[in-house]
C-alpha cells in the first residue's frame, strides 16, 4: 500500500448502475498530486473529445486533495472537476468544509462519475460501502434540506455535497455544496451533476490514509500550529478596516497594500473572515463597483461600503466555523435576517450583491446569498447578472416581455432580492433569462448590451479588478478555467512561501504594472498554486507565514520532492488543463471585456489612467512556460520535460 494517498479512485456509471473501485499506479499521484492534478490526468485519458457538458460522456469528479484528511493543518479541502457548461472547456472548482475528509476517510482518493441516472439518486459510500440510492424524495428540496435527509436516512456524521433546485434545473451558474453553504460554486458543475440526476455524494469515514514518516508529519504540523497560539492582539484584526478609513489619505499616493504580517492576518481572518476587506477593496478601487462602472469611493463611498464590511457582517455572529482540521477558523454561524441560521458571507458574496449592484443594506445582501447557497448558486455569478440586468433596465435595453416585470433600480435591496429568488428559482421570464449567465442573457439583446455583460470564456468575472492588480486579470484571460480569481490569486506573487521558486528560476516578482515581467511572474504563480490546490490546502494559509507543505507532502508519502519537483507538477496539472481545451478547441486566450481591461481608462480614481497591455502580458507567461500561444499546447521540448508528448497533437 502507498503513503500518503489510497491509490483508490471509485468509478461510477450512472446509466448502468455499475460502481466499480479502480487502483492507480503511484506514478500518476507522483505527476499530479492528487485534487483537481489527479482529475485532469484521468479526465484527459477517458473522457471523449466533444462530448456534452450536460450529457452522459462528461465525467463529474469529486477530488478530495493529497493531503485531504491527513490532519495538516488547512488540508480540508476538495475540488470538483468535469467539462464545464458553462465555458465548454475545462471546469473546476475548489471548496472547503468536511466533505473532502469525508471522502478520503471512507477510503477513496476519488470519485469519477459517468452516464445518466434514468431517476434521481444520491450516491452513498463509507468504509465498507458504495451504493446508489433513490433520491425522487429529494428532488426539489434545497441544500440545507437535503443534507438533514440524507443524514437521518443515513447517520448524523455522514458529510454530504449537494445540489439545490438550481443544479436540478440545470442553471449554469449552479454549484455543489456542502456544509450548509460551502460552494464549489464555478464552472456550473452543479448542472453537470442535475443533468446526471445525481442529487448527492454522501460521504461517510475516519480512515486515515498511512503515512510514510508519521512523527515528522506531526513535527512538522504541530510546529506551524504554534504559529496559530499567539494571544489574539483586537488591534491587528481592526487594521483592514481602519485602513479603509485612512485610504482617503493614501490613495492620493496609489497605496498598494500586500497582507502583512502573519499574525495580524491571522487575527483578521479569525474576527471577520474575508468580510474584513469588503470596505477597504472598494476604497482601494479593487472591488468592482456598479457592474465595473463606477469609483468605489466616489459611488459607493464609505458610508455605504461599511455596511457590508468587518464590523457590521459579524454583528450578527453566533459561533465560528471551520473547515477540517483549519486553525483559523475564517467562517462563522450568523443569525439571518429571518432569524434562521446560515454561514457568513464571504467577501466575495458581500461584494458581488453589495457594491456591483449598489445595495448597502446588509440584510437584503445576507438573504440573497442565504438564497443562492440554499438552491445551490455561484454567488459571484449571480452577482455579475443582476448588475448586468440592472444597467440594462438603467440603459433601456430590455426587451419589452423582460423591462415590465420588476422595477429595477441600482441599490434597490428589494428589488435585487427578488431578482434574485426569480433566478434561484428560473422562474419564466428574467429569472429563465439570467440562468444561465451573463454572457447567454446578454446574446439575447443588441450589441450594445454586450459590453456590459462582464465575463471571461462566459464565465462571470470576480470580485477583483485586473486594474487594481494586472496579475489578476492575466489569470481571467488564459487560465484554462477563466474567469477565476483563485486561478492567480491576487497579490500572492510578493508572500514569503511563493519566494523559493522565484528564487529557482532567478527572476523577483514583477511590479504592479511591469507588463513585461508579469507575464513570466504568473507563469511561477500559477504552477505553484495548481500544484498547492492539488494538496487540498487553503490558499488562505499562503497568507499566514510559511505552511511547511513541500515537509507534509515527503512526510505522507516519503518522496523527497523539492521546489523543483513540486514547481514541475504544479505546472503539469496547468498545461493538462490547457491540453484539455486545446483538444476541446477552444482558444489559449479569453477576451476580457473593455471595461476590465480600462479602455477607455477611468478618468479618476485608485486606477485612473491604466489600460492593460494583455498581450505582453499573455506572451511573456506563454513563452516562459514553454507553451504554443495560439493553442496553449506545450511545445515539443516541455511536453518532452513533463513526460506529456502523449498530449501532443502529432501523438493522438
Ligand atoms: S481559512 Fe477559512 S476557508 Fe481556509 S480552511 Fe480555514 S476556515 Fe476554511
Amino acid at each position: 500500500m502507498p503513503n500518503g494517498f489510497w491509490g483508490r479512485i471509485l468509478n461510477v456509471d450512472l446509466t448502468t448502475g455499475r460502481i466499480q473501485p479502480e487502483t492507480l499506479a503511484e506514478k500518476v499521484y507522483r505527476d499530479y498530486l492528487g485534487g483537481y492534478g489527479l482529475g485532469v490526468s484521468v479526465l484527459f485519458d477517458r473522457m471523449v473529445p466533444g462530448a456534452d457538458p450536460l450529457g452522459p460522456d462528461n465525467i463529474l469528479a469529486f477530488l478530495p486533495g493529497l493531503l485531504t484528511g491527513s490532519g495538516a493543518p488547512f488540508s480540508g479541502r476538495f475540488m470538483v472537476a468535469a467539462r464545464s457548461p458553462l465555458t465548454g472547456g475545462w471546469g473546476d472548482s475548489n471548496c472547503g468544509g468536511n466533505f473532502g475528509p469525508a471522502l478520503r476517510g471512507a477510503g477513496y482518493d476519488g470519485v469519477f462519475v459517468r452516464g445518466l441516472a434514468e431517476r434521481p439518486v444520491y450516491l452513498y459510500l463509507d468504509e465498507e460501502r458504495a451504493e446508489l440510492r433513490e433520491a425522487s424524495d429529494l428532488w426539489g428540496l434545497n441544500v440545507r434540506q437535503t443534507e438533514e435527509a440524507i443524514r437521518k436516512a443515513t447517520s448524523m456524521d455522514v458529510r454530504v455535497a449537494c445540489i439545490g433546485p438550481a443544479g436540478e434545473r440545470r442553471s449554469l451558474m449552479a454549484g455543489i455544496v456542502n456544509d450548509d453553504g460551502r460552494i464549489a460554486g464555478r464552472c456550473g458543475l452543479g448542472a453537470v451533476m442535475g443533468a446526471k440526476r445525481l442529487k448527492a455524494v454522501a460521504a461517510r469515514g475516519k480512515r486515515r490514509q498511512p503515512l510514510a514518516s508519521p512523527e515528522t508529519f506531526k513535527e512538522a504540523a504541530e510546529s506551524y500550529r504554534a504559529l496559530f497560539r499567539h494571544k489574539p492582539s483586537p488591534l491587528a484584526s481592526r487594521i483592514p478596516a481602519l485602513l479603509a478609513r485612512v485610504l482617503p489619505v493614501l490613495r492620493r499616493f496609489r497605496a498598494k497594500l500586500s497582507s502583512g504580517p502573519a499574525q495580524m492576518v491571522i487575527d483578521t481572518y479569525r474576527r471577520y473572515g474575508t468580510a474584513s476587506a469588503t470596505a477597504m477593496l472598494v476604497e482601494l478601487g479593487d472591488a468592482p463597483v456598479k457592474n465595473w462602472m463606477g469609483i468605489g469611493y466616489r459611488d459607493f463611498p464609505l458610508a455605504l461600503s461599511e455596511g457590508v464590511s468587518d464590523e457590521a457582517v459579524i454583528a450578527s455572529v453566533e459561533k465560528p466555523y471551520a473547515c477540517q482540521a483549519c486553525p483559523v477558523a475564517c467562517g462563522a454561524i450568523v443569525r439571518l435576517p429571518d432569524g434562521g441560521r446560515g454561514l457568513k458571507p464571504e467577501y466575495e458574496t458581500l461584494a458581488a450583491l453589495g457594491p456591483l449592484a449598489m445595495v448597502s443594506d446588509l440584510d437584503d445582501v445576507v438573504r440573497c446569498g442565504e438564497i443562492c447557497n440554499q438552491a445551490g448558486l455561484d454567488t459571484i455569478s449571480v452577482g455579475v447578472v443582476v448588475a448586468f440586468a440592472l444597467e440594462c433596465a438603467e440603459k433601456g435595453w430590455l426587451p419589452s416581455e423582460l423591462k415590465d416585470e420588476l422595477a429595477l433600480d441600482w441599490g434597490d435591496g428589494k428589488v435585487v432580492l427578488e431578482l434574485v429568488q426569480r433566478i434561484a428559482r428560473r422562474q419564466p421570464g428574467l429569472g429563465d433569462w439570467l440562468a444561465d449567465g451573463v454572457q447567454r442573457a446578454a446574446k439575447r439583446l443588441g450589441l450594445e448590451a454586450q459590453e456590459a455583460a462582464i465575463h471571461a470564456g462566459g464565465q462571470e468575472l470576480p470580485m477583483h479588478r485586473g486594474l487594481y492588480e494586472p496579475g489578476v486579470a492575466l489569470g481571467y484571460h488564459l487560465d484554462p478555467a477563466p474567469g477565476r480569481h483563485t486561478s492567480t490569486n491576487s497579490g500572492s506573487a510578493n508572500l514569503a512561501p511563493l519566494a523559493p521558486y522565484f528564487a529557482l528560476h532567478g527572476r523577483r516578482p514583477a511590479g504592479r504594472y511591469d507588463y513585461a515581467e508579469k507575464g513570466p511572474t504568473q507563469a511561477i504563480v500559477m504552477p505553484v498554486l495548481r500544484a498547492f490546490d492539488a494538496l487540498g490546502l487553503c490558499q488562505f494559509a499562503l497568507l499566514m507565514g510559511r505552511p511547511p507543505f513541500l515537509e507534509w507532502l515527503n512526510a505522507a508519502t516519503g518522496w523527497g520532492f523539492d521546489e523543483a519537483e513540486f514547481f514541475r507538477a504544479g505546472k503539469r496539472i496547468q498545461v493538462m488543463r490547457h491540453a484539455f481545451n486545446a483538444r476541446e478547441g477552444l482558444p489559449a486566450r479569453f477576451p476580457l471585456p473593455a471595461r476590465e481591461r480600462g479602455e477607455p481608462p477611468q478618468a479618476v480614481g485608485p486606477v485612473a489612467g491604466h489600460t492593460l497591455d494583455m498581450d505582453s502580458m499573455a506572451s511573456g507567461y506563454f513563452a516562459f512556460l514553454g507553451l504554443d500561444p495560439a493553442t496553449g499546447l506545450p511545445l515539443p521540448e516541455t511536453a518532452r520535460e513533463l513526460g506529456l508528448e502523449a498530449v501532443l497533437p502529432s501523438s493522438r
